[in-house]
């Protein structure tokens, strides 16, 4: 049976990820970020989402609408397993797969019929991964009795990832000093090492980046401490 099915966004994700690299690679690894979810019409109307406020958490399904020109492979390299070994796709959760359909449970904050002085339905929502723009096609209640399995296991990712230290040179300091949310959210961001895999353990000069909210976040690696790696950041620019 090859049948098609079309589905078409019911919501699109406002995000603080502009950009695809140093967006953590699960949600609730970085319970500083922060999204709104906007309904678009013809669902936007208070009465599709009647209760959902009784909700801490749901899922969202959501299309990998930034893979850009990449065909899935039966075989890929998860970040988790440092990147040089290869499991089956259906085995990970890489977004890039035959569909490009992406879940990922993550904490609602409010439900909001007004936005920024516009009507509507929109969801503030926190611990996510989700790049701005991105295409919601549905939006389900997290249900603790069904969804949390205390005997569940995967022997392939058992705890998430060691987090790095993250520092502040001074001047970077003094301005998040005004910004203590922001602040949280760059060392939740960077502590879980944003590098592709290969890239790993490598103490070096070079200064990475990425767009953060409306900011430009800088950092380098420092050399190892203890055993740990860490990472200063360096600049931070505030975008027109
Ligand atoms: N929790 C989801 C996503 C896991 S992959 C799932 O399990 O299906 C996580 C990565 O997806 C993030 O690191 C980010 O870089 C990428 N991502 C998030 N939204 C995306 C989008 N709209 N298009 C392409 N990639 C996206």
């Amino acid at each position: 049976m090859r049948e098609t099915f079309t589905v078409s966004p019911v919501a699109v994700v406002h995000s603080c990820f502009k950009e695809k690299f140093g967006i953590p690679r699960q949600p609730g690894l970085a319970p500083e970020a922060k999204a709104i979810i906007e309904l678009l019409p013809p669902f936007n109307v208070p009465d599709a989402v009647d209760g959902l406020a009784l909700c801490s958490h749901i899922w969202v399904h959501f299309l990998f609408h930034g893979n850009h020109r990449q065909n899935w492979k039966p075989k890929v390299k998860p970040p988790r397993l440092g990147g040089n070994k290869s499991m089956g796709v259906f085995a990970t959760r890489s977004p890039v797969r035959p569909n490009p359909i992406g879940l990922s449970v993550v904490a609602l904050e409010r439900v909001l019929l007004e936005y920024r002085g516009r009507d509507g339905v929109f969801l503030a929502i926190a611990a996510h991964d989700l790049l701005d723009g991105t295409p919601v096609i549905d939006i389900k209640p997290y249900l603790p009795y069904a969804d949390a399995l205390a005997d569940a296991r995967n022997d392939f990712a058992l705890a998430s990832p060691e987090l790095l230290n993250v520092s502040f040179v001074d001047e970077v300091e003094q301005i998040l000093t005004s910004w203590p949310e922001f602040k949280r959210l760059i060392g939740q961001v960077l502590s879980q090492d944003p590098r592709p895999a290969y890239q790993k353990g490598r103490s070096e000069e070079r200064v990475y980046g990425m767009q953060l909210s409306h900011w430009d976040v800088r950092w380098r690696y420092l050399p190892h401490r203890n055993g740990l790696q860490r990472i200063l950041v360096t600049e931070l620019i505030e975008r027109a």
